[in-house]
């Protein structure tokens, strides 16, 4: 009787699997309602990677034929360099994740890794390449070790310690009665937002990505607990080729390149100092931005 259950059981964890795996995914890019609209081309090899630049090239998109939202969109992520991309709420910077981790293809352009056109190679090898830490992060109903893990199949006990000790998490799991055992989740323990965010960099650093998609990472959290958790994200971007999308302008002042997006456009480019120096788009947000600030200050008083 036993054997006549197993494949039933077997059946059961390949379903739980896929489902927490499209459960996972479809969080990341609040994709819950869309299709998954790309297949890997016939005899597509691997993306090689040595030194992983990003290219948006003339890149058109949009959900629907009516509504373009990228509208030949072109910039580059020099392999190894922190790049920040902000813009107003709607102006396409979480579509422009969604296209590198190739859910959906460009209409017009090209998007290229590596100098390979990310639609001429596998998924598998293109998803491998890229880590991403989204602005709520996902727990399964499992253990604190288990949801590290996750970040790469096979992943060994020294990997995944390793891992929670880049992600500062060291000192919580040592708190914890069974280590890296715990339960974590709806059914075991609750973990605050910054703890959540913390296991999912961790799961990134397991993956190891040499390519880094953030977007707004910390936007969910406390001021206090956002400065905690971006000082750990500067030392996992270092040495990868990082994208950081951003809401609070002040996280990203100190990026290699900030990119300003705006209706479908490259807007702007450049560091903080010339930024505010062109005195254009950038220089308002961070003046609202500022004065949001001061606001806030004087109503707490
Ligand atoms: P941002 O991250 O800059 O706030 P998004 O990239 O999420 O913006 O969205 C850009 C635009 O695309 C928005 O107007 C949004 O409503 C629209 N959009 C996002 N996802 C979908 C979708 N799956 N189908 C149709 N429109 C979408
Ligand atoms: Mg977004």
């Amino acid at each position: 009787l036993t054997q006549l259950f197993r494949p039933l059981d077997m059946l059961g964890m390949v379903y739980r699997t896929i489902r927490q795996g499209l459960i996972d995914m479809a969080q990341m890019f609040d994709l819950i309602d869309t299709p998954v609209e790309v297949a890997d081309a016939p005899g597509a090899p691997a993306l090689i990677v040595k030194r992983p630049t990003l290219t948006f090239d003339n890149v058109v998109f949009g959900y629907e034929p009516e509504r373009t939202i990228l509208k030949g969109l072109s910039f580059e992520v020099p392999a190894g360099h922190q790049v920040a991309l902000v813009g107003p709420s709607g102006a396409g910077k979480s579509t422009i994740a969604r296209l590198v981790f190739r859910f959906y293809d460009p209409q017009g352009g090209r998007i290229l890794i590596d100098g390979q056109d990310i639609r001429g190679v596998t998924q598998a090898s293109l998803r491998q390449a890229i880590g991403i830490v989204p602005q709520d992060s996902v727990l399964f109903n499992d253990t604190i070790g288990y949801n590290i893990a996750y970040g790469r199949g096979g992943a060994t006990m020294d990997e995944v310690e390793a891992a929670a000790r880049g992600a500062a998490l060291s000192h919580l799991i040592d708190r914890l009665p069974d280590g890296f055992d715990t339960e974590v989740g709806e059914r075991g323990l609750k973990l605050s937002g910054g703890e959540k965010q913390r296991v999912a960099i961790a799961r990134t650093l397991v993956k190891n990505p040499p390519i880094l998609l953030l977007d707004e990472a910390t936007s969910a959290l406390d001021s206090r607990t956002e400065q905690d958790i971006l000082a750990t994200l500067h030392a996992v971007a270092e040495g990868r080729t990082s994208l950081t999308i951003a809401h609070r302008l002040s996280t990203i002042a100190d990026a290699d390149t900030i990119l300003v997006l705006n209706e479908g456009r490259l807007a702007e480019q450049g560091t903080h100092a010339q930024l505010l120096r062109i005195g254009g788009l950038y220089a308002d947000m961070w003046q609202r931005q500022a004065d949001a600030v001061e606001d806030a200050g004087v109503a707490a008083e």
